[in-house]
């Protein structure tokens, strides 16, 4: 499916220079690309309904004759048809209007029969449908119906090419009414009907031989007739089988990756490590809390796995708080004691800078050496030179961001490499290790639980332990609905915490402020609150200052020198200041339902109580409050996680940063367990009778596996 279209649909379907223009812009370059872009909906559009049968509200197609028609005027000038049935010079009338479409004069005249599409409204007596889609189907009017026919409706389209005027008799291919009719994205320089007109010229001319790239899920059901009725359905049946042949074909292309990814490592000779226990048990007894039972089961499945000669690949769930820091030290311990060394890569410096502050302390006297690995200190910038003698510093427990991935940075004799927030992260990153000759063990974190039925697509070829259970002396966390009106009250309540001696946090969604949205920005918010309580010292986070100015914030903080805490959602992940109490979040509805989640676990994380509060203009009922409702109901991250989805659908839930699943064509299908499973079987299956992909008929497959060890390797 990679044939270039622009010479030859250029010259199946007329395209015009602005059109081309416009499938670029869209960067839809080749057939395939407009093949795979498939309808959004379909409008039953198929005539089942007579004039008379037609009422106010109801939205129909009819076939109809043209009685008169003319341009009038009222409060706006618009061009009117009077329609009826045909033969029925008395019978009921259908009053077609159109404003700002002067070219519709050219195309409407009496004596035409027409379909017609829209929903009916009765205005002062008349039935009216306003902007209506319609078709000529023949005419007696003596107009050229060529226009018509190859998509004039443009305004201002080439002229209709001579000699295809049709007569009469010949009725032109309908595609705009009487059928079921596909309705695409809107894009943006070509008009529905010309971009349906497009599409089913290429359906007309495909060739029925063609295939898929890399397998056929489906071979009993050629591509081609999938296509048709995909994009062109005789039934709505045909176009949900269609949809579902395309939908599996993706689920196998998922798991067929995972699956690959899983046996690969497998086959690889990994690192033997956690043999002893020296260091482990120091850090535990030295502890100022006993680790829960979660905790310490994670631990032991961890170890289990670094002792055998194959690679770990394991991802550790818990939910925000749950203590996945210390888990994720614990095997870095096992892993040094067998003379290797072991890195936390965490998203964001401010993380990174924290965990290594913790790990310093929590192994201090051990004699253990630490580093911290991050870009460079004054930007930002991912691609940094990490010093020479800093990566030979010699240390055995390295903590950094992004740049540790990069191969010249990585450290030495790696036995563990842990991946925290690895929602933040993408596929790729853990691709980077698998290629390697001697991977390391790979521990990956989520505080980012995602339903049950999507975890084999993503997390298909990790094993999985999960921490379900909280620390015990956590202060319970309740979360409230307010509106910007009862601010008076929110500050007092807010000044009382602070008397007491806790800590706050204010949260906004954007930096500065947008033009767009009149959001509140935090450095807005930052000038209004230090006028608030000007007898607390504030401090003020956001990604753009430097880290330099991002530390003294932060630590400030920490230190509690600084009560409040304005920032935007840089402090999203891992951010651990146990007397924070207070998490007050303006615009709450500008989030996501497992983004305000994230946030909101920053609080709750000493003994005390904590509250959050959210702010929204929203009302009651109003999709955005039922959205933050669930946050005020519960506090579990998995229930959270099931309703997102079930609120926003797959699609949105996983970006491409949060699954790495790359764009996802259905997502409608992801969280359809029975189609990942029979994915995932035939993937096996695959994998099974042909583990190299050696099979000539498997080649398409080992190019896929060949693009993506590229991108992985190149990155
Ligand atoms: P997360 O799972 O969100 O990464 P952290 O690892 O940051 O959570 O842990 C949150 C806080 O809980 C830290 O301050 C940590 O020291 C503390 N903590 C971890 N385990 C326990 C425990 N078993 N009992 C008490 N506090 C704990
Ligand atoms: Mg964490």
């Amino acid at each position: 499916m990679s044939l270039q279209w622009s010479d030859k649909l250029a010259a199946w379907t007329e395209l015009n220079v602005r059109e081309i223009a416009a499938f670029e812009a869209a960067s839809l370059l080749r057939i395939g690309d407009l093949l795979r872009r498939l309808p959004r909906r379909y409008e039953d559009r198929r005539c089942s309904l007579s004039l008379s049968e037609f009422s106010h509200g109801q939205t129909g197609c009819l076939r109809l004759h043209v009685y008169s028609c003319g341009w009038r005027f009222s409060f706006k000038r618009y061009f009117e048809a009077v329609l009826g049935e045909e033969n029925s010079s008395l019978g009921s009338r259908l009053y077609l209007r159109w404003f700002h479409a002067p070219y519709i004069a050219k195309m409407i005249a009496t004596g035409q029969n027409l379909y017609v599409y829209g929903q009916a409204k009765d205005y002062a007596g008349k039935l009216c449908i306003v902007n209506p889609d319609f078709e000529v189907v023949d005419d007696d009017s003596g107009m050229r119906l060529a226009e018509l026919a190859l998509g004039g409706s443009l305004e201002g389209a080439a002229e209709p090419v001579a000699g295809s005027v049709l007569t009469p008799q010949q009725e032109p291919q309908l595609l705009h009414s009487n059928r079921i009719v596909p309705i695409y994205k809107a894009l943006s320089g070509v008009t529905p009907r010309r971009y349906r007109e497009i599409m089913w010229k290429i359906i007309q001319e495909l060739n029925p031989e063609i295939r898929p790239s890399y397998y056929d899920v489906a071979s009993s059901y050629p591509l081609a007739e999938a296509l048709r009725d995909a994009h062109f359905p005789e039934e709505l049946d045909k176009s949900r089988k269609a949809r579902l042949r395309f939908a599996l074909a993706e689920c196998f292309v998922q798991q067929f990756k995972v699956q690959w990814r899983r046996r690969c490592s497998q086959r690889k000779q990994g690192q033997q490590t956690a043999t002893t226990r020296y260091y482990l048990e120091q850090l535990h007894e030295a502890l100022p809390f006993t680790l829960t039972s979660a905790q310490l089961r994670s631990i032991a499945e961890i170890e289990a796995d670094m002792r055998q000669p194959t690679v770990m690949n394991r991802l550790l769930q818990g939910d925000v708080g749950s203590g996945k820091t210390l888990v994720a030290l614990s095997a870095m311990l096992l892993a040094i004691e067998s003379g290797k060394s072991a890195a936390l890569i965490a998203p964001t410096q401010i993380l990174a800078e924290q965990h290594y502050a913790q790990f310093c302390r929590l192994l201090k006297g051990m004699d253990i050496p630490i580093s911290l690995r991050t870009s460079s200190r004054k930007e930002d910038s991912e691609l940094i030179e990490l010093q020479q003698d800093n990566i030979n510093d010699g240390a055995r427990i390295i903590v950094g961001t992004h740049a540790l991935l990069y191969k010249k940075n990585r450290p030495k004799a790696l036995g563990l490499a842990v991946i925290d927030e690895q929602h933040k992260f993408g596929v790729e990153q853990r691709e980077q290790f698998i290629a390697l000759d001697s991977p390391p063990d790979l521990l990956v974190m989520t505080a980012t639980p995602i339903p049950r039925t999507l975890t084999l697509s993503i997390y298909g070829d990790l094993d999985v332990s999960i921490i379900d259970e909280l620390p015990a002396n956590r202060g319970s966390i309740t979360t409230a609905l307010r509106s910007p009106k009862q601010m008076k009250k929110i500050i007092s309540f807010m000044r009382s915490e602070l008397e007491a001696g806790r800590q706050i946090y204010i949260v906004s969604p954007l930096v500065a402020e947008s033009e767009k949205r009149a959001q509140a920005s935090a450095t807005a918010e930052f000038e209004r609150w230090c006028a608030e309580f000007p007898d607390y010292s504030l401090g003020l986070l956001h990604g753009r200052l430097s880290a330099e100015e991002k530390d003294a914030v932060m630590s400030a903080f920490r230190t509690n020198d600084s009560s409040i805490l304005v920032a935007t959602t840089v402090i999203e992940v891992g951010v651990d200041v146990a007397n924070a109490t207070v998490m007050l979040i303006n615009d709450a509805d500008a989030f996501g339902l497992s983004q305000l989640h994230q946030l909101r676990g920053r609080i709750g994380r000493g003994e005390h109580k904590s509250y959050c509060i959210l702010l929204s203009e929203a009302k009651l009922a109003d999709p955005a409050w039922e959205k933050l409702d669930v946050l005020c109901r519960s506090n579990n991250g998995f229930v959270i996680a099931e309703e997102d989805f079930r609120l926003r659908g797959p699609g949105d839930v996983l970006g491409k940063a949060q699954s790495g699943l790359g764009a996802i064509e259905f997502p409608e299908w992801l969280s359809d367990s029975r189609l990942i499973h029979r994915a995932n079987r035939e993937a096996s299956e695959i994998l099974d009778a042909d583990p190299d992909l050696l099979r000539p008929e498997h080649m398409g497959l080992r190019n896929l596996i060949a693009e993506q060890i590229e991108q992985a390797v190149t990155a």
